[in-house]
């Protein structure tokens, strides 16, 4: 299978907004196995689609690398619709590769999303489960994870952003799916 770009740090798709999913495409599921294989292939347990490159408000995650009881799971449209706590962990992002930092999240969120089925869902996590999905609706909100660090860490890693972005800011055109 061939696998997706990842588009990184610099790239504007990744500081914009996406849109909201209305009807699926008929080659979704054939598109989601290419995000699951690039997923995987970079080690990550979430990945967004304007990662890679698609302009819409969807992600996937594999929570089964994390709890064997747990698997693998589509967020389409998603919205956070309570929060509550606090946690801090140190997150790393395909998107920012070799860069990992502390980050401040809500320790429990319940999110509304849609489902392949598009069935409306209601779920409550906690902990780093919780994070993963923080995360990733940050980055369907055009937000990155080094924009959530303090101003003086961002600038001790500002040089190796640069670096990333050198990349980046060549990957300026959608692909659709
Ligand atoms: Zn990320």
């Amino acid at each position: 299978m061939k696998l997706l770009d990842i588009y990184v740090y610099g790239s504007p798709l990744l500081k914009r907004k996406t849109r909201k999913v209305a009807q699926l495409p008929d080659n979704f599921p054939q598109f989601l196995e290419r995000m699951y294989a690039t997923m995987y292939d970079d080690d990550g347990i979430g990945l967004s689609a304007n990662q890679v490159g698609v302009d819409l408000r969807f992600f996937i995650v594999d929570f089964s690398l994390h709890d064997k009881n747990m698997r693998k799971e589509v967020f389409i449209n998603p919205v956070i619709i309570q929060r509550e706590g606090e946690d801090v962990l140190e997150e790393g992002c395909l998107s920012v590769p070799e860069i990992r930092e502390t980050v401040t999240r809500e320790w429990k969120i319940k999110v509304r999303f849609e489902n392949v089925q598009r069935e409306v869902i209601e779920k409550e996590f906690e902990g780093y489960l919780a994070r993963v999905i923080q995360h990733e609706i940050d980055h369907l909100n055009g937000v990155l994870f080094v924009e959530r660090i303090s101003p003086l860490k961002r600038s001790f890693i500002e040089s190796k952003l640069e670096k990333i972005a050198e990349k980046g800011k060549t990957q300026t055109e959608p692909i659709s799916i």
